[in-house]
């Protein structure tokens, strides 16, 4: 069965309207919401096809962290870890950083494939740390 889920796109700060042509759960096709007041029917290249890594086998599904001799190590090997052993090891990480340094020394880096409510959430939650300094791919 399909369904028509009218949304905003995530690419830019445009904030063109789509509609995510969904079929069994599965997003199949996007089109540009008419009479939006914004894109008014029109979606750029991103907007119109850049919904396909939704469905990707490649995408993660667990959280993965680089390790040597089963610590944390820039120059490890990735190795998927528990969601509990991240928000363990981010915690201490903020912490040490915001004590020794001050809140500024910490940043988000978001993803333009997160949906706008999950990067809403996201930057209050590094406001609520006392840092402004957060930004998302769609800038690169
Ligand atoms: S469709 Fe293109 S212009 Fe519109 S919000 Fe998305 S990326 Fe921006």
């Amino acid at each position: 069965m399909q369904k028509i889920v009218q949304t905003t796109c995530p690419y830019c700060g445009t904030g063109c309207g789509i509609d995510l042509i969904v079929e069994n759960g599965r997003i199949v096709d996007a089109k540009p919401t008419e009479n939006h007041h914004v894109n008014d029917g029109e979606l750029c290249l991103k907007g119109m096809f850049g919904w396909e890594f939704v469905n990707s086998p490649k995408r993660l599904t667990k959280p993965m962290m680089r390790k040597l001799n089963g610590e944390f190590n820039k120059e490890g090997k990735l190795e998927e870890v528990s969601f509990e052993e991240v928000y363990e090891f981010l915690g201490k990480t903020f912490k040490n950083s915001v004590e020794k340094y001050g809140p500024s020394s910490i940043m988000g880096f978001s993803s333009a494939r997160s949906n706008n409510e999950d990067n809403y959430v996201f930057q209050k939650f590094f406001r609520a740390l006392g840092s402004n300094n957060v930004d998302h791919c769609a800038r690169l």
